[in-house]
């Protein structure tokens, strides 16, 4: 098999027909939604062309991309795009510390650039093709599909490519679904910076194997803030700030990045640290899931659908499944002309919306309405009644039997309690 480079997979100098060519998809946006999509349509058969704006996946390396084994499974990724394993989960909170700790890896950091050179790969390996380095910038509808105009952004010269039907995987901003003038449904925002570091021996050990999240006013600010491991000595630190009103980048980075350092300088205690890469990316999502899915032949997956779950900003394992659900109702349409695209868009909403509500409000109160008293009291509860699995499969799978049972026991005693008080 050819060995794919990571700067330009395949370029239109090796591929002078590609604007000839009819396509059936044009997947904009190499994020883990576009390359899921890529990778299956390709699977499936389905000529496909995935565009990227970044000529490397290095480039925009934003996603701390910390998760358990079960994406891995989901979607048959290999163990090369593993960073690290975790197998603890510490929260921090104002004034203390609550420590799981788990006896065998619970899951793992994934090398985000690691993980969308993989899906691009697979995408060429089932005959598709992968264009990096050119950016969207507009399209128009025709009789039998779509005209998609591409930038290259390293020369600025432009190309038109003709397909069936454009996948928007461009992740909150939706640049293929909307056009820039057009309104779009309110929007939830948030915004996350992350600093990859390297640091002695000695302070890496200390946070080995495990996922560190602070809650409370001291270590972060509407939202939450983390140190993951990566591979030996490199961590990842980072802040994530939400619910705010507008994107001011500039000002909303500044807060973030002055939390990431605060955690740097008094939190790990390192002597000295060298700061390998500085990134981040920003969050908007529609509360209710009210996004459009499929108009005039485009598409839409990942982030730009809000699939990423509200409360923990865990967004790459639902943009790989709403790409995978999707990428069905493509293939139906291009077999058999059938744009049962509705369906897509129901079946999503039946399975997340519920609980991405309750994700969302949950996250809305805890990171937004609590005190820091109030936080840490929430935290003692579930410390002194969860396992490590019980608080994994709350967190990461959205299941609340046993959360609820413990509410349930706990307000019963409470009231036995103060019924008992009564009689005396
Ligand atoms: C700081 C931070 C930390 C995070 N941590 C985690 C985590 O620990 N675990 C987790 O599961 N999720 C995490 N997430 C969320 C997760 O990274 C996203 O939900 C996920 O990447 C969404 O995938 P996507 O493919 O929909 O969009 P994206 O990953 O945003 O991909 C969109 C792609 O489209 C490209 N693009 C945009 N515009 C154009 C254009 N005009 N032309 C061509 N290409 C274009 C972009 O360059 C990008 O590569 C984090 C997010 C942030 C910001």
């Amino acid at each position: 098999m050819k060995k794919l480079k990571t700067k330009e997979v395949y370029s239109l100098k090796g591929n002078r027909g590609m604007q000839e060519s009819m396509y059936d998809v044009v997947v904009i946006g190499g994020g883990p939604a576009g390359g899921q999509a890529s990778r299956s349509l390709a699977k499936k058969g389905h000529k496909v062309l995935l565009v990227e704006k970044h000529e490397s996946f290095a480039l925009n390396n934003f996603s701390s991309a910390g998760m358990t084994f079960e994406p891995l499974k989901e979607f048959d990724l290999p163990d090369s795009i593993v960073g690290a394993y975790w197998k603890d989960i510490i929260i921090q909170c104002t004034k203390k510390k609550y420590h799981w700790k788990g006896e065998t890896n619970k899951g793992v950091v994934v090398d985000f650039q690691k993980l969308r050179q993989f899906l691009a790969d697979e995408t060429v390996k089932h005959g598709g093709s992968v264009l990096m380095g050119y950016k969207y910038i507009k399209k128009e509808v025709t009789d039998n599909g779509l005209i998609i105009e591409l930038l290259k952004t390293a020369t600025s010269e432009t190309i038109k490519i003709k397909t069936k039907l454009a996948v928007d995987a461009t992740g909150p901003l939706r640049k293929v679904m909307y056009d820039t003038k057009e309104e779009q449904p309110q929007m939830v925002l948030g915004s996350g910076t992350e600093y990859l570091i390297e640091v002695e021996q000695e302070v890496y050990d200390r946070f080995k194997d495990k996922l560190l999240f602070f809650l409370g006013h001291k270590w972060s600010i509407k939202g939450y803030s983390w140190i993951f491991p990566m591979e030996n000595r490199i961590l990842k630190v980072g802040a994530g700030k939400t619910h705010i009103k507008s994107i001011d980048q500039e000002k909303t980075n500044q807060t973030t990045r002055s939390i990431t350092e605060k955690i740097i300088e008094e939190y790990l205690q390192t002597k000295e640290y060298r700061i390998i890469d500085k990134h981040g990316g920003i969050l908007r999502y529609n509360a209710g899931i009210k996004d459009r899915f499929y108009y005039d032949n485009v598409v839409a997956v990942g982030d730009a659908i809000s699939a990423i779950n509200p409360r923990g900003g865990e967004g790459i394992r639902y943009a790989m499944q709403s790409a995978e659900l999707a990428s069905n109702y493509m293939s139906e349409y291009l077999n058999t002309g059938n744009a049962n695209f509705a369906e897509y868009r129901k079946k999503w909403r039946q399975k997340k919306l519920l609980k991405w509500k309750l994700s969302e409000f949950s996250g809305r109160r805890m990171y937004s309405r609590y005190t820091d008293n109030q936080v840490e009291n929430r935290i003692q509860f579930f410390h002194k009644n969860f396992s490590i699995d019980d608080l994994i499969a709350s967190l990461f799978n959205f299941k609340y039997n046993k959360l609820f049972t413990r509410v349930f026991q706990y307000s019963f005693l409470k009231l036995s309690f103060l019924l008992k008080k009564e009689r005396f």
